[in-house]
């Protein structure tokens, strides 16, 4: 079986490394010459992304790559400790969160994937449908006998499989994240923290080597035609809570910025020859979409693998609607959560006000309940 896949992120290499696992032939066509997209940001991996690491072969190189994390602290704006549970975990679970930069986690991938025999051609885009300036990835899709759009929230493959399909919006909310050094007040290492501020959220985690990693999450209605890059002026947007104006003030870079976009439920993810992966299908941010674009990549080549039976190349409408079926309760799911996460982010002040009196109370408790779910998921295996 012959398969490319559009886009070489999280969501692409990963399913260049499974694909090959289940042998098939895999080339990777990635827009941006190298390593791949904006590269500074960093993200966190929870424990049903790290299993689906190890059935990649991925897990050490990915956790040695960064750092672990153990616990999750939620704060008022004022300081008052709102919440304290796992990090991207259930209690009793052994592995810890890992956190590190996109870029190496993509690198990581890649190195795997390229070991295995797939081959990455960067700097190479798949055209719009019926635009111009069609290349070598629009002739390698048309001879292809499976397509994996892993091309991300604006994925070219989505409008091939359904031109008039649903398009991402902003989301209300814009993101800027960075590196401090030197702030005793950000607390202990392998700690996240989110601290909920009046112009809106938070993160920070004090990283092994004394540097603070931290994201802001500013609420605005409207879309900004420029992203404030300065930690001056968002240490101002933070003037009322003391730890993020410390760490803001204390920054030595800003990596990314990012206007946030939803995106309503893909109704058509895959055509049987054409298949969405990632955020291409389903962006479902919470701190869990590099974790479900790699659940996606193990759960597409098992759903191949099983559609093969005895034959040497796979039922591939039996297996895409098969795998299909398999991620879509999930990955709605999430999405639901993702949702009420946001909006504990863009709260005005009376619902601030509610939140930091009820999450005290009933955040740790409801929170065990209300994610076993997505934490005690396990991928499965790939052939070696
Ligand atoms: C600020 C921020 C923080 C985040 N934090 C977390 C977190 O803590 N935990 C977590 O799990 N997730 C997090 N995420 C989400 C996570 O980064 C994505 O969900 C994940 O990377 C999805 O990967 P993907 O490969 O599907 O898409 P992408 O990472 O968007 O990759 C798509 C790739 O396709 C390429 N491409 C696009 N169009 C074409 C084309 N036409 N032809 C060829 N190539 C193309 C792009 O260049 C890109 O490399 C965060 C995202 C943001 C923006």
């Amino acid at each position: 079986m012959e398969a490319v896949v559009i886009g070489g992120g999280v969501a692409g290499a990963a399913s260049a490394i499974a694909l090959r696992r289940i042998g098939a032939q895999v080339t990777v066509y990635e827009a941006y010459p190298d390593p791949a997209g904006p590269v500074g940001a960093f993200l966190s991996l929870a424990v049903n992304g790290l299993r689906a690491l190890e059935s990649l072969g991925c897990l050490d190189a990915v956790r040695a790559a960064g750092f672990e994390v153990d616990r999750q602290l939620m704060w008022s704006g004022r300081g008052k400790r709102l919440g304290d549970v796992p990090r991207g975990r259930t209690a009793d679970d052994p592995l810890r969160s890992v956190t590190l930069m996109r870029a190496d986690l993509v690198a990581a991938l890649r190195a795997e994937a390229v070991r295995l025999g797939a081959r990455i051609v960067v700097g190479e885009r798949l055209a719009e449908p019926g635009g111009a300036g069609a290349g070598p990835a629009d002739g390698a899709v048309a001879g292809a006998d499976l397509v994996i759009g892993a091309d991300g929230l604006r994925s070219t493959v989505r409008r091939m499989l359904d031109p008039d399909g649903p398009q991402p919006s902003y989301a209300g909310l814009y993101g800027v994240a960075g590196i401090a050094r030197g702030v005793p007040e950000a607390g202990p290492g392998r700690t996240f923290n989110m601290t909920f501020g009046r112009r809106g959220a938070f993160a920070h985690l004090p990283a092994p080597d004394g540097t603070v990693w931290w994201s802001a999450q500013l609420a605005a209605p409207v879309a900004p035609d420029r992203i404030r890059l300065d930690a001056q002026e968002l240490a101002e947007l933070f003037a009322a809570e003391r730890v993020p104006r410390r760490i803001l003030g204390a920054t030595e870079r800003i990596d990314a910025a990012t206007l946030f976009h939803v995106l309503p439920p893909v109704p058509r993810r895959q055509d049987g020859r054409h298949v969405l992966v990632g955020d291409a299908a389903h962006p479902v941010g919470a701190g869990q979409g590099a974790s479900m674009a790699l659940e996606d990549a193990v759960a597409l080549a098992r759903a191949l693998r099983a559609a093969s039976g005895r034959a040497a190349a796979p039922d591939l409408p039996a297996a895409l609607a098969a795998f299909d079926r398999e991620r879509s309760a999930r990955a709605g799911k999430l999405a639901r959560a993702a949702a009420a996460n946001r909006d504990a982010k863009t709260a005005g002040p009376l619902s601030a006000l509610v939140r930091n009196a009820v999450m005290p109370l009933v955040f740790t408790r409801m929170y065990t309940r209300g994610t076993d779910w997505l934490y005690e998921y396990r991928p499965g295996a790939l052939p070696e």
